[in-house]
């Protein structure tokens, strides 16, 4: 007798408000075709008010873990049995795997970034001299991850002195980069699609031979690489960090390797169809 058939999929997915023009599940969707594996990710509006609620469906129906996005990054910890010593650092979740029954929350954002910094762009974090521009959420998770990989000298550019800290610059409109940074990364939002713009600073200011990098994964060529690029910068785009923070996810929920190469392939496929 042949083995009974299972109709059974295993959940993952998305939690956010908005989350219609979330890219994940195009990455994860291809992610699970390749390898065959019987998981579906679902994209699922969930308003703050509710968020609490989803969490306990998440554990009832026994979802592998989700994402989460905004703006449910930072309260989501409340609802977790346990946040890994990274996540509780950066103050904010992306990632919930399962332990058994017990809901854990991790940051795989600056995970990602370094991934992309070290295999993408051949930079050795340890030593290095960065600026980081924009001090929300992701570059949160990417100072933290710089730090941790011995970064020397990090220094936050933003516009509110609240949100900057460790070495802060105030914002100027067309600031003048200080010599000395081997890597310059913006991770604001300026420049995600539809905005077509880059971020306000002298691109003069940007030397050849530093590594520019962009947490904006959409569009990949941002108007800011560009700048950076025809300044003989070398370039790293938000899609590397995308991808890789996704494959940490992949492989805590599923247990196999992430195809890392489809994910990336489906993504570029998806934004260019755009
Ligand atoms: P937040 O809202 O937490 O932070 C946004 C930051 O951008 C703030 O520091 C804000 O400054 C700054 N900013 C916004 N507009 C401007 C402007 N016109 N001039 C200067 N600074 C500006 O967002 P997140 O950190 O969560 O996300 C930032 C971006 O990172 C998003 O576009 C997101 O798509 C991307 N991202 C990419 C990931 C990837 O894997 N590639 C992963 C996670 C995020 P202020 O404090 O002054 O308001």
């Amino acid at each position: 007798m042949g083995k009974a058939k299972s109709y059974k999929l295993d959940l993952v997915g998305v939690l956010g408000h908005p989350v219609a023009e979330n890219p994940t599940v195009v990455m994860m969707e291809a992610a699970f075709r390749e390898l065959r594996l019987p998981f579906s990710y679902l994209a699922i509006e969930v308003l703050p008010e509710g968020l609490g609620d989803a969490i306990r469906g998440v554990r009832a129906m026994g979802f592998k873990g989700v994402n989460l996005t905004i703006p449910h990054k930072v309260e989501v910890m409340r609802h977790l049995d346990e946040v890994t010593e990274k996540a509780s650092l950066i103050g904010a979740v992306n990632t919930v795997y399962r332990v058994g029954d017990r809901l854990v929350g991790e940051n795989t954002d600056g995970a990602g970034f370094l991934k992309s910094l070290q295999d993408d762009g051949g930079v050795d974090p340890r030593g290095g001299s960065f600026i980081v521009l924009g001090a929300g959420g992701a570059s949160r998770a990417i100072c933290v991850e710089l730090s941790l990989a011995g970064a020397a000298r990090i220094a936050i550019v933003n516009r509110d002195e609240g949100r900057g800290r460790a070495e802060y610059i105030a914002w100027e409109p067309g600031l003048r980069l200080p010599e000395g940074f081997g890597v310059l990364v913006n991770a604001t939002s300026v420049g995600l699609y539809p905005d077509p713009g880059k971020p306000d600073i002298d691109y003069g200011s940007v030397r050849s031979g530093m590594t520019v990098c962009d947490v904006i994964p959409n569009p990949p060529r941002s108007a800011f690489l560009r700048e950076a690029e025809s300044r003989g910068a070398s370039c790293l785009d938000g899609l590397g960090m995308l991808v890789n923070q996704g494959t940490i996810g992949f492989e805590l929920w599923t247990g196999e390797k992430a195809p890392s190469a489809a994910m990336r392939a489906a993504l570029e496929r998806e934004f260019r169809a755009e």
